[in-house]
């Protein structure tokens, strides 16, 4: 189940029919979703007193439930397709080789004692080390974004570390059910580590997807459900966004975010995808702030379509005022080409939107691939 990674040759970009044909295989698992029924009997975690809950899935309490048509999808593809969107970095990043991959110093990662860093390897895949543990968010360390080998968006700019160059993971935290969080490839791999498979924390209605890959070092949570790793206490927690993977399961699983917070009360939020919601506001009530965000900023044009599930740079700077985050860090960006936006636009959005709210740009930041932080209280 391994991909040869990294990947030496890539072309600067894929042709338009290249793109289209990975395209045309979402539409029609899009399509087949459409046609499917829904379940029978309601299943087990169902609760008609959660306001997200429904018998045959879940929604956004707050928000919209997310319903682009397959007309709507076809729109926007064909215009994309038309326009041979997106671009290629070109504002501020030379291309898709300038960007700058950092060799994580793993020999300084895996030393002792234990030690609190960030290392950003790419998208939504964040290596945290915290509480003495290696924990993964959405880890992703294929080639595509896509439930398909050869078909799908893929990965533009190199990973800066091979899974199997790490320290052996602990834990990985599951924001939802989308082939650019949750790919399956990676998971197997990491079932194979040697020590044995990590804890996977993932949403409801997901473990037994795990189970069905013979994991059953899950657990499941609904929002605002608390559980501890080691020394850790972590939370999941809402998101406004969706899920869907194979043919039948449109919202079937939740979406969400993490708040993972160690024994000297260091909290950080792991936001997963999401769309502007109040409940930003309320994860930064209910906790108190956190000290520190891993906040969506890529894959948000055109807004017309992406708006009720992804962010765009201003929404995030919007987030991280509404959680009261200390220092916040841009992830879901800069890696797959997912929506309409130049690999590179987030960069520029983001310095405008912290412009506009008199954010200083040091306390929301962007990484290079690879790059780590040490965190302090
Ligand atoms: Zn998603």
């Amino acid at each position: 189940m391994t991909h040869p990674l990294p990947f030496p040759s890539m072309p600067r970009r894929p042709s338009p029919r290249s793109r289209g044909a990975g395209w045309a295989a979402v539409l029609l698992l899009g399509l087949a979703g459409l046609l499917a029924g829904c379940a029978a009997t309601p299943p087990a975690w169902y609760d008609a007193g959660k306001r997200h809950h429904r018998p045959d899935g879940f929604v956004n309490p707050y928000g919209p439930t997310i319903d682009k048509s397959i007309g709507d999808l076809v729109a926007w593809r064909w215009r994309a397709w038309r326009e041979d969107l997106p671009a290629a970095p070109s504002a501020v990043i030379a291309g898709y080789q300038g960007f700058e991959v950092m060799r994580p110093d793993l020999a300084a990662l895996a030393a002792m004692p234990p030690q609190r860093t960030l290392t950003w390897i790419g998208h939504a895949t964040a290596w945290l080390q915290l509480g003495g543990l290696n924990v993964l968010t959405d880890p992703h360390f294929s080639e595509r974004a896509s439930p398909f080998r050869s078909l799908g968006p893929r990965r533009r700019v190199a990973l800066p570390v091979e899974l199997d160059q790490m320290p052996r993971i602990d834990l990985v935290v599951l924001s939802h059910n989308h082939p650019d969080s949750l790919d399956e490839a990676t998971v197997a791999r990491l079932r194979g580590q040697a020590g044995g498979p990590p804890l996977f924390l993932v949403p409801l209605g997901l473990k037994a997807w795990f189970e069905a890959r013979g994991i059953d070092t899950v657990r499941e949570l609904d929002w605002w459900d608390e559980t501890r790793v080691g020394e850790l206490r972590v939370w999941f927690v809402p998101a406004q966004h969706w899920s869907a993977r194979s043919l039948t399961d449109r919202n079937e699983s939740l979406w969400g975010g993490w708040v993972i917070q160690d024994a000297q009360d260091y909290r950080v939020w792991f936001a997963g995808d999401s769309g502007y919601t109040r409940d930003f506001a309320e994860i930064g009530a209910r906790f108190g702030g956190v000290d520190l965000a891993l906040l969506p900023v890529g894959a948000y044009e055109p807004r017309w379509f992406m708006a009720q599930a992804h962010v765009n740079p201003d929404e995030a700077v919007k987030a991280h005022l509404d959680v009261r985050s200390r220092l916040s860090i841009g992830i879901h960006w800069g890696t797959f080409e997912l929506t309409d936006e130049p690999l590179d636009q987030p960069i520029t959005d983001l310095a405008a939107a912290l412009a506009r709210y008199q954010v200083a740009p040091s306390s929301f930041r962007l990484l290079r691939h690879g790059e780590t932080l040490r965190l302090t209280q």
